[in-house]
């Protein structure tokens, strides 16, 4: 592997007076004191010059089926090579990867964009996701590696909280072909209170990977007492749907994970939530659960299964222009 370049610069900071640095990477806006580190744990004030700490750092590698993003309606039944670098600039309570999103200390190896690169086209892979913690605030790595990765004709994918501001994000955008964004409630009471952010600034992420053309999946993590009435389900369908219903909805089950105690989601919940998304969305789907709907992709003309998930990986039975193999309508997938 070639070794890293982890001296780079960082993008989107100001230097302040008295050796202060301000970040106008996401919401936060921090105001860094030298030697200080932000609260996503990826970017410090060295000497008054913004550093980004986890540039070719590694902290979780794999080759996963690109239904584990999720994506279902993204080249169903293919692999991609998964990367993360340790951190996030959300704390959930409930964080089912806090190991490595909390823990800026964890243990990393090194990689470079072209060992990336190199990787997946070994791999045969789709393409790079950046996944598993937050992505968005390792924010050089992954312009630099999505921009090698699309000349080298794979495909970028971002697993999200969604919480950049618009400018960098808008940078991002162009080299990024798929994104699965964690909505994780409706309610800013929510943001604030559970996850240490805000929900507005997700929402316009949302909008603005629409906007720009990137095939968007929204993920919902359902947690009993806190995110799992009718009506806060309701809202977030609502949101979905308004911006366009065609857009795949999953939402997943949650266990006790990190600093949140609350019951594992009951099955039955998940089914609620599905009936009444299915209401308003074409494609809803459930994921960590065990249920005979919300797993393959079904032509809303004919029934007839399109992408069978019986297990992990999709087997697509699409014809090779998209359509459905019984009734012919054309199929909103990309592959
Ligand atoms: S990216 Fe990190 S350092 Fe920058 S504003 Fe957000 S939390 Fe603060």
């Amino acid at each position: 592997m070639a070794t890293p370049r982890t001296d780079q610069p960082a993008a989107w900071w100001r230097p302040l007076a008295n050796g202060q640095v301000a970040c106008d990477l996401c919401p936060i806006g921090c105001r860094l004191r030298e030697g200080q580190t932000g609260p996503c744990a990826t970017r410090a004030n060295r000497h008054g010059v913004m550093e980004p700490l986890h540039y070719g750092r590694i902290v979780s590698a794999g080759v996963d089926p690109i239904e584990k993003k999720p994506l279902y309606h993204f080249y169903p039944g293919r692999s991609i090579l998964s990367v993360a670098a340790p951190g996030c600039n959300l704390h959930c309570l409930f964080c089912q990867n806090w190991t490595i999103s909390q823990n800026g200390d964890a243990r990393t190896t090194e990689a470079s964009p072209e060992d990336l690169v190199r990787k997946a086209l070994d791999e045969d892979s789709v393409g790079i996701a950046f996944t598993y913690s937050e992505p968005l605030v390792w924010f050089e790595f992954v312009r630099d590696t999505a921009r090698l990765a699309r000349q080298a004709g794979l495909k970028n994918v971002l697993v999200t909280n969604g919480f950049l501001n618009p400018e960098p994000l808008a940078e991002l955008l162009p080299w990024i072909d798929a994104a699965n964004v964690d909505l994780k409630a409706m309610d800013p009471v929510f943001y604030r209170k559970v996850c240490k952010a805000q929900l507005p600034p997700v929402l316009a992420a949302i909008r603005q990977f629409y906007d720009a053309g990137v095939h968007l999946e929204v993920t919902n993590l359902i947690i009993p007492g806190h995110n799992d009435t009718d009506a806060q389900l309701s809202e977030l369908v609502d949101f979905v749907a308004e911006l366009d219903p065609r857009i795949p909805l999953h939402f997943s089950a949650y266990r006790p994970a990190w600093k949140m105690d609350a019951p594992a989601t009951p099955r039955e919940t998940l089914l609620r939530a599905y009936e009444l998304a299915t209401r308003k969305l074409n494609w809803v789907y459930l994921g960590n659960v065990s249920a005979e709907v919300g797993r393959s992709s079904v032509c809303g003309g004919c029934g007839e299964v399109l992408v069978d998930r019986g297990r992990n990986r999709g087997i697509s039975r699409l014809t090779a222009s998209g359509q459905c193999p019984k009734c012919a309508t054309q199929q909103p997938f990309k592959f």
